[in-house]
């Protein structure tokens, strides 16, 4: 038998933590409300680069969920989805349980895109689920070898500027120019930086497939080693192009501006996990869908009309450069150095903190 109720957020992800936050504060909606979340925290994506350069602790990145759901009035369930049936509005947990809403919000993130591989010379580690990467770069850091990135975003940059001081060699393989999309001058910057770290930078070579202890770009071999790092962009959790909700063709959510689903209105689907036209895959744009997302529920729970999400055009990009700076990138300038990484920590500590209620 399915426990029922009348709304069940599903991830805790960015925009679900402000709608509960908001809840705690403000005004909770009418119902049973539940969360779902694999672990008992919601890791900080923006902090994990700091992390792992040795300038957080871990407590200092995550968001304890037990308190800001008994301030929400919500149910914390820990256990991770395992399958969604839209037409029921009904999820399955790891352990069997099921769970039924009349409302669902989906804030549940997304997995990392991974190159084919033949032979299992080369151990991949994902830089997602951040606890599983953390215990597997624990290990790698047992004993240090040479290491490959994968991916040219801002995370896989931020991630080699940090690590590069931890590991004997590191190389970085990007399909495309590195940071494509931001500023060029920010991409200079960036690589003046890696290069000073002395990180391999190999542009437009994107990697095809893995053979035991190679990289593979089409049919030409371009790295060895058997340590590769996976920061290669979002992948759609493959439950959800089983839901059958209407996904686009990477199996990412449809939905409208309201951030309902187009084929499925009793569900939202807000951050990477949804797709909408304007909004990227970063956290800032989930963060900005929160107070949207927190209207529109309350709305829909009281039967009152949606509000619709309209994306930012301009984004203010802080990338960490492993040394307590950043590079700033804002509407087409760029800046670096240590006041922008003090800012950065300013506003990466401010988020932690209003979430700690
Ligand atoms: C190293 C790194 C640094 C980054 N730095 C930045 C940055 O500085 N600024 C920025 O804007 N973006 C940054 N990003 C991108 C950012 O992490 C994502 O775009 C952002 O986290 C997406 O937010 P979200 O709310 O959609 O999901 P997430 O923040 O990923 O949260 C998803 C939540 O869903 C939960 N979940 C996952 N699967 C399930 C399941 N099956 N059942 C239940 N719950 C589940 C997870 O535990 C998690 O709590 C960075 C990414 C990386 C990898």
């Amino acid at each position: 038998m399915s426990t029922h109720y009348d709304l069940l957020l599903i991830g805790a992800g960015h925009a679900h933590l402000g709608v509960l936050r908001r809840w705690a504060l403000v005004e909770r909606p009418p119902g049973r409300i539940a969360l779902l979340s694999p672990g008992p925290v919601a890791w900080y994506s923006g902090m994990l680069p700091g992390l792992l350069a040795g300038r957080h602790r871990a407590e200092d990145c995550q968001v304890e969920l037990l308190a800001l759901c008994r301030a929400a009035k919500v149910e914390l369930i820990i256990a991770p989805v395992e399958s969604l049936s839209a037409a029921q509005q009904q999820v399955q947990v790891a352990d069997g349980r099921t769970f039924s809403a009349r409302w669902l919000s989906l804030n549940v993130g997304a997995g990392i895109r991974t190159p084919a591989q033949q032979g299992s010379a080369m151990q991949l580690l994902a830089v997602k689920p951040f606890d599983d990467f953390l215990q597997g770069w624990q290990r790698w850091q047992a004993q240090p070898e040479p290491m490959a990135i994968l991916g040219g975003g801002a995370a896989a940059v931020e991630l080699a500027l940090a690590v590069a001081d931890k590991v004997p060699q590191l190389a970085l393989f990007c399909a495309g120019h590195l940071l494509d999309g931001l500023t060029p001058g920010l991409r200079l910057r960036a690589l003046g930086h890696l290069r000073q770290r002395r990180v391999q930078v190999r542009e437009d070579c994107p990697i095809s497939h893995i053979n035991d202890d190679c990289l593979f770009s089409g049919t030409e071999p371009v790295w060895r080693g058997t340590r590769l790092l996976l920061a290669s962009g979002a992948a759609a959790w493959p439950w959800l192009a089983h839901s059958g909700l209407g996904c686009d063709e990477q199996g990412f959510v449809l939905v409208a501006p309201t951030l309902q689903s187009y084929t499925q209105p009793s569900l939202f689907a807000v951050g990477d996990c949804a797709s909408l036209p304007g909004a990227r895959k970063s956290g800032v744009y989930a963060v900005r869908q929160g107070p949207v997302l927190a209207f529109n529920l309350q709305a829909a729970l009281r039967g009152q009309p949606l509000k619709a999400y309209r994306p930012q055009r301009h984004t203010l990009a802080l990338l960490a450069t492993g040394d307590g700076g950043a590079l700033l990138d804002w509407h087409g300038h760029s800046a670096g150095g240590q006041f922008y990484g003090r800012w950065k920590d300013f506003l990466d500590r401010g988020f932690i903190r209003r979430h700690r209620l």
